[in-house]
């Protein structure tokens, strides 16, 4: 897509599924990822598989049909981006209660194999979205909406999706209108316009495969700003047809579609900057965390590993 250097793919998918097995399941599934070489990070539940990755094509594709070929997984979709190197550095595959934790104290009081909220195509949600009485509700995170969002849509000051239960309230106001709920890569939005329904919503929609789904299937439009991820491309663009950055400099005040975690790495902390501030402050939210002795070395993406659990016990 971008260049013919692109030999790796990153993938991301998400998958409802029965697995009664499922912490035998992940040590199994650990060892086949490390034999073929895959990175990343993936999280296993009684209720399905959630995981980005990144590998050569070739190990994606063994990767995908692996997966595909299980009967548990039949019906999984992966969204799939061209890349020239690993996205990840290490490989992690966790037991999880949930694949995406809800924040509910009964997270068994949803299920999206159940009742969900109608799934919307890339191209639906872009002509849905148009009619009046269409309310966009993004589930993700303040710094992800900080850095990217649909024109017109309500975002929650949330630092994590586990807040969302708590924040419906607030959505009281659209229980009667077409509510459209977004996020990454689709994930939060099965349970979020489960929950929905759940509260007493009537009209709820989902855009299936998220913003990720929606930037490949049509041009982008509308969404403002870049789309946040999780791995080493820190953010990526989506709008090809009326791109505007939101997102501000910290340090000069330009607009910009770039994020980053500070160099610091005591510090860490989450940040919008441009690529000329960057460079000059290399990396660091400010003057203290510049010259702070434990600020990594800036690669101008803003992207640093988290140290592995063994790391950190060598250093303390
Ligand atoms: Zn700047
Ligand atoms: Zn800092």
């Amino acid at each position: 897509m971008e260049n013919s250097n692109n030999q790796y793919y990153v993938i991301a998918y998400y998958y409802y599924t029965n697995l009664p097995d499922a912490e035998e399941l992940v040590p199994k599934h650990l060892a086949f990822c490390k034999e073929i070489g895959i990175r990343g990070r993936i999280y296993i539940a009684q209720e399905g598989i959630n995981g980005t990755i990144s590998g050569t094509v070739e190990a994606c594709e063994t990767y995908m049909n692996h997966l595909k070929n299980d009967p548990r997984f039949s019906g999984i979709e992966f969204k799939i981006d061209e890349h020239h190197e690993h996205a990840f550095n290490r490989i992690h595959v966790r037991h999880k209660q949930e694949i995406v934790h809800s924040g509910l104290r009964n997270p068994k009081e949803i299920d999206p194999t159940v009742e969900t909220g109608k799934h919307l195509s890339g191209k639906e949600f872009e002509a849905l979205k148009e009619q009046e009485d269409v309310v966009i509700i993004d589930v993700r995170s303040n710094y992800e909406t900080r850095l990217g969002r649909f024109k017109n849509s309500v975002t929650l000051d949330i630092e994590t999706f586990r807040e969302f239960p708590n924040k419906v309230a607030e959505l009281e106001q659209f229980k009667d209108k077409k509510v459209v709920t977004v996020c990454t890569g689709g994930i939060k939005c099965e349970k979020a316009s489960a929950y929905l329904l759940k509260q007493g919503f009537k009209d709820v929609y989902q855009l299936h495969n998220g913003i990720i789904g929606y930037a490949k299937e049509t041009g982008g439009k509308d969404f403002d700003g870049s789309l946040y991820v999780f791995d080493g491309r820190v953010s990526v663009p989506v709008n090809h047809v009326n791109p505007t950055a939101i997102a501000s400099c910290k340090k000069c005040g330009t607009p910009t579609f770039r994020n980053l975690n500070c160099a610091n790495v005591e510090c860490n902390e989450q940040f919008n900057m441009c690529e000329t501030c960057g460079a000059e402050m290399e990396g660091a939210c400010s003057d203290a965390c510049k010259v702070h002795p434990r600020k990594r070395p800036y690669n101008g993406t803003g992207y640093y590993t988290r140290p592995s659990i063994e790391e950190l016990q060598h250093q303390h």
